[in-house]
């Protein structure tokens, strides 16, 4: 089946048409700077990039730019899977759209304005100019919708809990899924407790037992957990109001600042990028040393929490852009799980691949494996079998 898969983020509209089967990818995109003077879109297709400046001043003007441009391939779009970043507490699983699961993405946008608003948007432009056409919500919710409450739940007063459906969400939902399938496919019934490593500028932990999430390092929105590129991941919460009440900084500055300003970014001073950020410490930088330090640090810790919700832990996987690509932060990672029997190989480690492959020693306690993701393909599998069903 051929599938248009749509991503809009605050101010870009990331597509791709593929087909699930011989899942060749037929052209892909990006808008970016939607609502941004010098807006422009950038699209492949047979392996040549383009680049095409085009005004858009919203997601709606976007997505129509997108289907003209995508004339051009000959290629039927059978189905459409929207990347909803938050489903809230409507979606245990991706959801076939009809006027009630698209109002229910309007209603949980309060938790992921930036993005549920213009994806719904999307939605409702898609439904307009092919109402043949089958859309589908992949929420990235909606693999830890059923973790056990003792994961999900906060330490809040219930009525509050309640009435604000304040909860661990999670986030990164669709790439863990898909770690768990290949993972399972490759390693067969030698994994059972898996925690799925997806570093990239985002990053978050999932802890996986046959399938089920059992818990996740990203909270009621993705600010949670690890150290991210400019995410300050988990502090103190009582910061929040320190910084309100004793620096003045107001509540708006204080989520620009966690979200935008803090993380890699602020510790190295320099970067949010792990490359830049390596570079520098190599050649001396302590600042950036400091911040790897912190990373590997904070992920080995977490990791240990991780295995620790499955009471146990028999495969990690390394996905994303750190997580696929750099051998120095997988090291670092594993060197401080040491003490939890994790070996890796360096040499597989300096393996570049396309292919999930394991890089761990064969006297390791823990599988570590580096699988490449694929968020897109999950979601035109689950376009797939929602229609097929
Ligand atoms: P993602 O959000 O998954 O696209 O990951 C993007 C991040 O991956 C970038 O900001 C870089 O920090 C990191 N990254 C990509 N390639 C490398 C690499 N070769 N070495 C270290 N970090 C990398």
């Amino acid at each position: 089946m051929n599938v248009l898969v749509v991503n809009a983020g605050s101010s870009s509209l990331k597509y791709q048409l593929l087909n699930t089967e011989t899942r060749e990818v037929f052209a892909k995109g990006n808008c970016e700077r939607i609502g941004i003077e010098g807006s422009f879109i950038g699209h492949t297709e047979n392996g040549e990039k383009g680049t095409l400046e085009v005004a858009l001043p919203d997601h709606r003007t976007a997505i129509k730019h997108v289907f003209d441009i995508l004339k051009t391939v000959d290629q039927p779009i059978e189905g459409i899977g929207h990347r909803v970043v938050q489903g809230g507490w409507y979606f245990p699983d991706s959801a076939i759209v009809t006027d009630e699961t698209l109002a229910q993405v309007r209603e949980v946008a309060p938790l992921a304005p930036l993005h549920n608003y213009a994806e719904a948007d999307v939605i409702e432009i898609c439904r307009d100019m092919f109402p043949e056409l089958t859309n589908v919500i992949v929420p990235d919710t909606a693999f830890h919708y059923n973790m056990p409450e003792h994961a999900w739940r906060y330490a809040l007063p219930r009525d509050v809990v309640d009435k604000y459906h304040v909860r661990k969400y999670g986030a990164h939902g669709t790439s863990h899924r898909f770690i768990w399938r290949t993972v399972h496919e490759f390693m067969g019934d030698k994994t059972h407790k898996l925690v799925s490593c997806h570093l990239g500028s985002g990053a978050s932990l999932c802890a996986i037992e046959d399938g089920q999430c059992m818990d996740t390092t990203m909270g009621l929105t993705p600010l949670d957990g690890l150290i991210m590129g400019t995410r300050t991941g988990t502090i103190d919460p009582a910061t929040v109001f320190y910084l309100n009440r004793v620096g003045g900084y107001s509540i708006d500055e204080i989520d620009t600042m966690m979200n935008k300003k803090s993380g890699m970014l602020a510790l190295s001073g320099r970067s949010s990028d792990t490359r830049d950020i390596e570079e520098a410490a190599n050649a001396g930088d302590e600042n950036c040393a400091m911040a790897m330090e912190m990373f590997f640090y904070r992920t080995a810790q977490l990791f240990a929490e991780m295995a620790a919700s499955m009471e146990g832990v028999d495969t990690m996987a390394f996905t994303a852009g750190i997580g696929e690509n750099s051998d120095t932060y997988r090291q670092g990672v594993a060197d401080r799980l040491a003490w939890m029997g994790v070996k890796i190989d360096p040499e597989l480690n300096k393996v570049r691949s396309d292919d999930p492959r394991v890089i761990s020693t064969p006297d390791s306690a823990i599988k570590v494996l580096v699988v490449p993701t694929n968020e897109e393909l999950m979601i035109a599998l689950d376009v797939k079998r929602l229609i097929e069903a």
